[in-house]
């Protein structure tokens, strides 16, 4: 029997590009889902996607796609990758720009049009060929299933992936026409949102079913300290909103087979090597030391004010420092005053596939404090290399790492160091925790090997999606 068909789309899918864990997600998830579905993963064909490398082909299905009353050129693109059916969507406004969706600070003010553009040529992709489900993610594929209903043929079932509530697409009214959306659709039911149209409230309003990336995630945002003005509208929908925690790629992210690593392992004693040539590369002395590690964007949300108030206490501490990210600048400069004076502290700006792996495998400790977390990966890939989370009890941290004080062999969970309060006093309080861990080898040493033992693939969490698929199906 032929698999039934399901359509993927994102903005962004590791490895043609990548600014966070929706690409990640939009690797693997259609990955772990294609022995159930002929899965085909859509995105946008950004300019810097390198097509040879890929083999990325033209489609010979130019058009002009019609919005608002104008016209837009666009051509679809093809590969098969790691035997998943890409196809890719180009349009000079949507793909030739530096950035993804803008600058750290701000996104791009035609963002609207360049997205509606991504969103009308998914339709476009759903008329040419049945497919069974449609996956949209995040804000900017969340117009699919309004523009499906003003389209009214098109029979597909809809489920949108909330990734971060706090990215909602919102732009001003006048969006709505250069966006071609009926007027009837312009209400508090629909894609108002203060007077602006909402992507984001599109998905949640006119899609089958809503998920968020970790069962707390989803709780937490019914509540107005994560629900991003959002809480009512989706208290509203609850009933088809639903938290599946996001797995990583075992075979991907695997310190066994990394060719990034200097030294490849599987279990804690294979670490020293990678540690040892980790700060080395970076001037930072004292292989005894706990080193801990921050990879991650340099915004509010990752816990960056408190990173920042703490770490020069932390630095005072018999251990070293590395940070990997980017973000904004008011944070930044802020770390890197930090790092100018303190010897044991190390910055790097960027974004560094190949060297986030490296710090992963050489850390001791991952700091994650974050303020809200709607699953996080990090965490995930951290406690796989060996590295123990120090993280805050959130959204999905809450959902993937239990406190050590509660360790038990016998118990599939990962394990670190977790703390409640966003305070300076109780992030501190746990950094105490983890140097004391650390003194203790034998427990540190149990904790890493357990971590890396357990299962964070998308095993069990591909299963949720699939019976979500087939209730959808009827
Ligand atoms: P986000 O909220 O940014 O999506 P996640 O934890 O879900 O956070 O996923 C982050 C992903 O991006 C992880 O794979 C992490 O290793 C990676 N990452 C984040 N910042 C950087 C960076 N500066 N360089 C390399 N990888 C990074």
């Amino acid at each position: 029997m032929s698999k039934t068909g399901l359509l993927f789309v994102a903005s962004e899918v590791y490895p043609f590009v990548k600014t966070g864990g929706l690409a990640d997600v939009a690797h693997s998830l259609p990955r772990a889902l294609s022995g159930e579905y002929a899965v085909r993963v859509v995105m946008p064909l950004y300019k810097d996607i390198e097509r040879e490398r890929f083999g990325i082909v033209a489609l010979e299905e130019n058009f002009n796609l019609s919005m608002g009353g104008i016209d837009y050129p666009v051509e679809f693109y093809g590969c098969t990758y790691e035997g998943i059916d890409y196809r890719f969507i180009y349009s000079p406004l949507l793909c030739d720009r530096e950035f993804l969706y803008g600058s750290p600070e701000r996104g791009y003010e035609d963002n609207d049009i360049r997205f509606g553009i991504f969103n009308y040529a998914v339709v476009e992709l759903l008329k040419k060929d049945p497919y069974a489900i449609v996956h949209l993610n995040d804000w900017q594929s969340a117009l699919v299933p309004l523009l499906m209903k003003q389209e009214g043929r098109l029979l597909a079932k809809t489920l949108y992936t909330i990734h971060n509530l706090a990215y909602q697409g919102n732009f001003d009214a006048s969006a709505l026409h250069k966006l071609g959306i009926n007027t009837e659709y312009f209400t508090m039911e629909g894609v108002e949102f203060h007077g602006m149209v909402s992507f984001m409230k599109a998905g949640i309003a006119y899609c089958d079913r809503v998920t968020t990336v970790s069962p707390t995630y989803a709780k937490e945002i019914l509540k107005p300290e994560f629900g991003c003005g959002l809480e009512g509208f989706l208290s509203h929908h609850r009933s088809k909103l639903v938290g599946i925690r996001n797995g990583i790629d075992a075979e991907h992210f695997s310190p066994v087979n990394d060719p990034a690593l200097v030294q490849s392992y599987s279990d804690m004693s294979g670490k020293a090597p990678n540690k040892k040539d980790f700060l080395k590369q970076r001037g930072l002395i004292g292989i005894k030391k706990p080193l801990f590690v921050f990879i991650g964007r340099f915004v509010s949300q990752k816990g960056l004010d408190l990173l920042i108030e703490t770490l020069p206490k932390m630095a005072a501490l018999e251990c070293n420092i590395a940070l990997l990210g980017e973000g904004e600048a008011r944070y930044g400069e802020a770390l890197n005053a930090i790092a100018k004076k303190c010897s044991n502290v190390h910055l790097t700006f960027g974004y560094d596939e190949s060297l986030s792996r490296r710090m992963y495998a050489a850390a001791d400790f991952l700091l994650m404090p974050s303020v809200f977390e709607p699953c996080g990966l990090n965490q995930l890939i951290a406690m796989s290399y060996g590295a123990v989370p120090v993280v805050r009890l959130v959204g999905g941290l809450a959902d993937t790492v239990r406190n050590i004080e509660k360790y038990d062999s016998e118990k599939r969970d990962g394990f670190g160091i977790v703390f409640t309060k966003q305070t300076g006093r109780s992030f501190m309080h746990a950094i105490n925790r983890a140097m004391e861990l650390y003194r203790d080898k034998q427990s540190y040493g149990e904790i890493v090997n357990h971590n890396m033992k357990c299962d964070f693939s998308w095993k069990e969490s591909a299963k949720h999606y699939v019976s979500l698929y087939k209730k959808l199906e009827g």
